[in-house]
């Protein structure tokens, strides 16, 4: 089924063979999957959509793994929810909210780690490690187990409490960090060197971002073919927005879409900014966030990897970066749940925030149809909603 032609660096253009283990190319940069679309847009069509599976594999012909390897929880195909109330409120005639809430283990890094394990399984690999700010481990803890390999977790030690659960639970081996994602990956990075574990990092090997670049094909499927003006991004480590914006160029090359993109707007809060703080000083990369804190524990990536694809995706859109408070985070999220029954992530909720925001000082216009991802579920956020309310 796979199409893939060959891995290419992100930053030097060299091309690296398919089939073989990778994580970044030699010059440090992030590799991406490239595909024979040409081929592809010969015996694939968007109406043959409907006949594949209601999960981000109905995509597979545009993603790495054969179809023996995969492994799937039902992930993708999450509900687009048109938000009238919080619309009217805000000053959105046209508000909509993809609620990746409803994935395997509750975020949206299920698209990450069903194609990153799937890859792992189709390459041989017995043993995977991860550091995590929560969600990713727990989606990689899930798929781990659903393939049976061994999975090694590091996450800061003040992880939502779901997380650790749930990673305890799916029977992973974890290790809490007294530091941040930042601290995580170091330990992993010298894991790798000496227990011989798949270093599974953001960016750091080719595949999640695969299965992060379905939202935007689902997005598109969903529209009937035709993006948003302006899409909304809570932005950790910022591989939704390069994964979608991905998925853009390919979805073109299919003669699926149109040149048209979305302004994409990158979300990041006070407390941990560093992408909003290089697209304001106008530079290519981001330099690293210290005392990086928010209960959007998602957002909390004080230096991305791949700074430069989300700020050149941003710039490129029209878009723009902005921050907001964890207060305000909270209170748009306790809004959008009272007015539209969604009970969402803080990091989606920061996203409503900055909605709010954009549409007072002008950026936005009333008139534009407008998507807001919320990358997670308010379920696995108790602590963090749980201050506002004390029994
Ligand atoms: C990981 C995470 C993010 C950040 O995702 P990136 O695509 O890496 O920027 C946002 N929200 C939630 C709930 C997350 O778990
Ligand atoms: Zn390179």
């Amino acid at each position: 089924m796979s199409s893939v032609t060959h891995l290419e660096c992100s930053l030097c253009a060299k091309k690296s063979e398919a089939g073989k283990i990778h994580n970044l190319c030699e010059c440090g940069g992030p590799l991406l999957v490239r595909y024979a679309l040409d081929k592809v847009r010969q015996t694939w069509s968007r109406d043959r959509l409907a006949q594949g599976p209601n999960s981000m594999w109905r995509y597979a012909p545009v993603l790495p793994p054969t179809a023996a390897s995969i492994v799937s929880l039902g992930e993708g195909m999450t509900p687009l929810v048109r938000t009238a109330r919080l619309g009217a409120r805000v000053g959105a005639d046209d508000l909509w909210v993809k609620d990746e809430g409803l994935n395997p283990t509750g975020s949206f890094k299920a698209r990450g780690l069903s194609c990153a394990v799937s890859m792992a399984v189709e390459l041989g690999i017995k043993k995977v490690a991860i550091p995590s700010a929560g969600n990713a481990a727990s989606a990689m803890a899930a798929y781990a187990a659903a393939a049976g390999i061994e999975a090694h977790i590091f996450m800061p030690r003040d992880v939502p409490q779901a997380n650790y659960v749930e990673c305890k639970a799916f029977g992973s081996k974890v290790t809490l960090v007294d530091g941040l994602i930042s601290d995580c990956a170091r330990i992993v990075s010298a894991g790798c060197q000496t227990e011989g574990w798949f270093d599974v990092s953001t960016l750091k090997e080719p595949y999640r971002i695969e299965g992060k670049k379905t939202m935007g094909y689902e997005l598109a499927e969903q529209m009937s073919w035709k993006l948003p003006g302006v899409i909304f991004y809570p932005t950790g480590g910022g591989v939704g927005i390069i994964g979608m914006w991905k998925a853009f160029d390919e979805m073109e090359a299919l003669g699926w879409i149109g040149a048209q993109r979305p302004k994409m707007i990158a979300v990041q809060v006070e407390g941990c900014q560093p992408v909003v703080r290089a697209f304001d000083k106008g530079e290519p990369r981001s330099q690293f966030w210290d005392n990086a804190h928010t209960v959007a524990s998602g957002l909390r990536v004080p230096k991305p990897l791949g700074d430069f694809l989300i700020l050149e995706a941003v710039r490129k859109s029209g878009g723009t970066a902005i921050a907001v408070s964890d207060d305000e985070l909270i209170d748009a999220g306790l809004q959008l749940a009272a007015d539209e029954g969604l009970f969402i992530a803080p990091e989606g909720a920061a996203c409503v925030a900055a909605l709010a925001k954009l549409l007072t000082s002008g950026f936005l216009k009333r008139d534009e149809r407008i998507v807001i991802y919320n990358t997670g579920s308010g379920l696995k956020y108790l602590e963090a909603y749980s201050s506002r309310f004390p029994r």
